[in-house]
């Protein structure tokens, strides 16, 4: 029997995943509170809904690809108490998948979100029989479209092998690093690794091309050295070097993902420096760059010259 897919956020990512699906033959159906996401959708073979409860009609598995825990909360579990936006608390006053879903639902959330707010929302869901897995991804809009984007998934078996044929059609490959919430724990420190390796590697490129190495030198001789990181396989050279800044990765969203981290740390009782450093340079470039701006706009902090 064909699996139904719907997605719920058609943004950089979801709007990708979604066509993925479609060109892999599931039936996808996507919503978004834009009208543009939903037309933009509409283009690559998805069908585009206006609510939750004509998604929820129609499907046997639901994506998320919301900016934040608060949606994911909000849109599973609806409820007065739940933080979101202006739009969202419209559309989702009375609405949620927890309302509104029917049992043997899986609900894949591929949002960088909280390990909490996963077990939170998996454990509610499953009191109707809705189940849940958070398989939050790397590898940006480019490998949401093409389909290549590694998850880190945080499953029960079962559910997890139920999953498999639409993860596989979505993805390059899948770490099944534990139960539900530690695909969030495996994404936050993934993240926490990317914001340090984005700002020491400007650090290093800055100091090179100041004692007469090239960027583009330095960074050839480090990817072939013991200090390559994704920022100088992946970032300088797609979106720094040429000054494109245009990852579809967002400064906010790092923000965001870098508070996550601390939080976590700070739950744990850790004790962290170097990421409490990083984090304090995310946070002070508030100052210079809005939430908007693309994430690897942090290093023109480090030379503006070089970089900006
Ligand atoms: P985005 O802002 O481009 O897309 C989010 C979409 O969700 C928007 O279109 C918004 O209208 C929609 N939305 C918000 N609340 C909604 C609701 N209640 N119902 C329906 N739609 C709703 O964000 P993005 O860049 O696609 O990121 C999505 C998630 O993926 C984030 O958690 C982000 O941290 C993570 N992520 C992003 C990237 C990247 O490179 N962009 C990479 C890895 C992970």
């Amino acid at each position: 029997m064909t699996t139904t897919v719907g997605v719920i956020g058609l943004g950089n990512m979801g709007g990708g995943i979604a066509a993925t699906l479609a060109r892999h033959d599931f039936p996808v159906f996507g919503f978004d509170l834009s009208q543009a996401a939903r037309d933009r959708a509409a283009a690559t073979g998805v069908t585009p809904v206006n609510s939750l409860n004509e998604l929820l009609e129609k499907v046997d598995v639901v994506i998320l690809s919301l900016p934040k825990a608060e949606h994911v909360e909000r849109l599973c579990l609806g409820g007065e108490d739940a933080p979101v936006s202006d739009a969202a608390e419209d559309h989702h006053k009375a609405e949620s998948l927890l309302a509104l879903a029917r049992p043997g639902l899986i609900v894949i959330d591929t949002t960088t979100s909280t390990p909490e707010t996963s077990r939170k929302v998996a454990a509610a869901l499953a009191t109707r029989g809705i189940n849940f897995i958070d398989a939050p991804v790397s590898g940006g809009p480019k490998g949401a479209a093409s389909g290549s984007m590694s998850m880190v998934i945080g499953a029960e078996d079962e559910v997890l092998a139920s999953a498999m044929p639409v993860l596989e059609a979505m993805s390059g490959s899948r770490v099944h690093v534990g139960r539900c919430g530690a695909g969030n724990v495996a994404k936050i420190a993934n993240n926490m690794l990317a914001a340090c390796h984005l700002i020491s590697t400007a650090e290093a490129v800055a100091m090179a091309a100041r004692a007469g190495v090239s960027p583009e030198k330095l960074l050839e001789g480090v990817n072939a050295g013991s200090g390559r990181s994704g920022a100088s396989q992946v970032m300088f050279p797609n979106w720094v070097i040429n000054k494109a800044y245009d990852s579809g990765f967002t400064m906010g969203l790092m923000r965001k993902d870098v508070g996550l981290a601390s939080d976590l740390a700070q739950q744990l009782g850790m004790e962290l420096p170097l990421a409490n450093a990083v984090a304090q340079l995310w946070n002070e470039s508030r100052a210079t760059l809005d939430d908007s701006e693309d994430f690897c706009a942090i290093v023109q902090r480090t030379d503006p010259t070089l970089f900006g």
